[in-house]
């Protein structure tokens, strides 16, 4: 029986974004939303609404009995869990899979190799990927993590191995600090993952993050979708993305992203699953496996012309992947603008009423949000408010389309970060491409008036 019937285990524009790729494919949907999102565009559009909870996330969009329930309750056949939440969580996939609902995401062992990031450098290390060097595996105590820093050579990176979100990671740069700040990651680690287990790795100067779509079928077949550049960073998040890499070559893609398929290929991998790379001097390293759909999955689409949300759909659904590797096509040049309701110069969060949404339009442009006039942006979950996507028929053409779509974007009522956009598209040297993961932080402390983002 084919799928009829998803709930949307998730918020915002994602949300949205998951009801139209179900909608154009003929399958009703079922939106769970706290008290604080009764309102959102997601709930008003879906065709079933439930509410499973008070507005902390812990309650709600993380509240597995509740979710369950809500999928029994309305006689869904699958859970899109989208991303962040419990989109990683295998638990949850388990939980899911053992209702009889179908899980649109990776096989739940995949999900928990790859979330142990300390098992996920060894399995990727296994199946013939690059690594950053390193520790093999967690370090005990300071006197283990001393002997490995002194062979892989200063500055070292500790990172936690439960990490997400940048958190956890602390940068060493000599010798004498390396157990306090050790300890310092360890806390830091436990309080965001409850597990302070770290490792090491040698801290890379000045890479760009290039990153590969994959996708497979779980059943020993898989395919790249190319890279997105996610090099544009403020304390290791992403700002904007695109796709291609201004760093790489289309050879470099074919090859990097023939042994990336490969390894999914050869692991029965099943779903959307993003591989992240530090790239540096010509060279790939990996650093970590995302199990689930991107924020920035949108310049892959406009690329290929693929949608990622409908190919996750059919892959779970048990059909097989739409298309060959030598069917995948790339065309021209996208850019993905993260547009946040915060202070664009201090990042400080702005929630509250949009008293006036306008979004950007016309050819090749797209608006990924659930904005509206007169929408309350609640202060309790991301700040990430609308993605900005454009594509060009090469990046020179995109950057002159996406200036003028930021200029007719309007956001009123609260402050967000479309000026932050504006000026970066001013910059001559992200203009020419030339930015790594260092960039922008270096870039926000030379802007004058911006005391707050260069602390
Ligand atoms: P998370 O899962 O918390 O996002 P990642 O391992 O993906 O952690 O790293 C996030 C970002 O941190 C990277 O995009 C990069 O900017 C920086 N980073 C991670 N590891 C290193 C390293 N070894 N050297 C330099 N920068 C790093």
């Amino acid at each position: 029986m084919p799928i009829e019937k998803i709930l949307i285990a998730n918020r915002g524009e994602i949300a949205l974004r998951i009801h139209r790729a179900c909608h154009e494919m003929g399958i009703k949907t079922v939106a769970v939303h706290s008290t604080a999102d009764a309102e959102a565009k997601h709930v008003r559009l879906a065709d079933e609404a439930i509410c499973i909870g008070p507005p902390p996330a812990a309650q709600s969009y993380l509240n597995i009995p509740a979710i369950i329930s809500a999928a029994e309750i309305s006689h869904a056949d699958a859970i899109h869990p989208g991303y962040g939440f419990l989109s990683e969580n295998e638990k949850f996939a388990t939980i899911v899979e053992d209702h009889k609902i179908i899980w649109i995401g990776p096989k739940p062992e995949h999900i928990g190799i790859m979330g142990d990031k300390v098992e996920a450098k060894r399995t990727a290390g296994a199946l013939g990927l690059p690594l950053v060097p390193g520790s093999d595996g967690a370090v005990e105590d300071a006197e283990e993590a001393l002997r490995i820093a002194e062979t892989i050579g200063y500055p070292v990176m500790v990172k936690a191995r439960s990490g997400g979100g940048g958190r956890g990671m602390k940068l060493v740069r000599e010798a004498d600090s390396l157990a306090t700040l050790m300890s310092q990651a360890r806390a830091e680690a436990k309080s965001a993952f409850g597990d302070d287990t770290v490792y090491l790795e040698k801290y890379l100067g000045n890479p760009r993050h290039i990153e590969f779509q994959i996708f497979g079928d779980g059943r020993g077949e898989a395919i790249h979708l190319g890279e997105r550049d996610c090099s544009l960073q403020r304390r290791h998040q992403k700002v904007l993305e695109e796709a291609p890499s201004p760093a790489i070559t289309v050879e470099q893609r074919d090859h990097m992203g023939g042994i990336v398929a490969k390894a999914m290929a050869d692991r029965g991998y099943r779903g959307a699953g993003t591989i992240e790379f530090l790239y540096e001097n010509g060279e790939f390293y990996f650093i970590e496996m995302n199990t689930r759909l991107q924020v920035e999955h949108p310049v892959t689409e406009m690329v290929t012309g693929i949608d990622l949300v409908r190919e996750q759909i059919m892959i779970a659904d048990g059909h097989p992947l739409s298309c060959k590797q030598e069917e995948v096509r790339f065309h021209g040049h996208a850019i993905e603008c993260r547009i946040n309701a915060e202070d664009p110069r201090s990042f400080a969060p702005s929630p509250g009423k949009v008293t006036h949404y306008h979004p950007a339009g016309g050819m090749h442009v797209r608006v990924d949000s659930g904005l509206y006039s007169g929408y309350v942006v609640p202060p309790y979950y991301d700040s990430m408010v609308a993605k900005l996507i454009v594509y060009g028929s090469n990046r020179e053409r995109c950057l002159m389309r996406l200036r003028r779509a930021l200029e007719e974007m309007v956001i009123d009522g609260v402050k967000n970060t479309i000026p932050l956009h504006q000026a970066l598209l001013a910059d001559p040297e992200f203009l020419a491409g030339e930015y790594t993961i260092k960039w922008l932080e270096e870039w926000l402390a030379r802007q004058p008036e911006a005391p707050a983002a260069a602390e």
